[in-house]
């Protein structure tokens, strides 16, 4: 079996690089954008395994491509996980309300973050 494929959409160089190198290290391929609209492309191109998306994005929002990655039955399976800073109550719903698999939390907790994507990924292969 391949390695589990993580599609990074985050403008920030730092988070994309964190992200990036921790899932790198415990096995995962990563491929990233640093836009919305080059993430929807990215995503219909690879079919990844996860989408980690960053909410405040140059161009359209988090929000908008996860609309457009919905939109086209081509990765509408795809599970789509927010990565946000607004870690407050309530955002829980407010991001499953807009169709998000779910969300994880800036500043990325690095010991957390795996084992997370890691499940996110095997929802996205019972739902495929
Ligand atoms: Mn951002």
């Amino acid at each position: 079996m391949g390695s589990l494929v993580v599609l990074i959409v985050e403008d920030n160089d730092k988070n994309l690089k964190l992200v990036r190198d921790v899932l790198q290290l415990e096995g995962f391929s990563t491929v990233d954008a640093v836009d919305g609209e080059s993430g929807v492309e990215l995503a219909r191109e690879l079919q990844p395994d996860l989408i980690l998306l960053d909410i405040q994005l140059p161009g359209i929002s988090g929000t908008e491509a996860l609309a457009r990655v919905r939109a086209d039955p081509s990765t509408a399976h795809i599970p789509v996980v927010a990565l946000t800073a607004y870690a407050m109550r309530g955002d829980r719903e407010r991001f499953e309300a807009a169709g998000f698999d779910g969300y994880i939390p800036k500043p990325i907790d690095v010991a957390e973050l795996p084992r997370r994507v890691r499940a996110f990924c095997l929802r996205g292969a019972i739902r495929s």
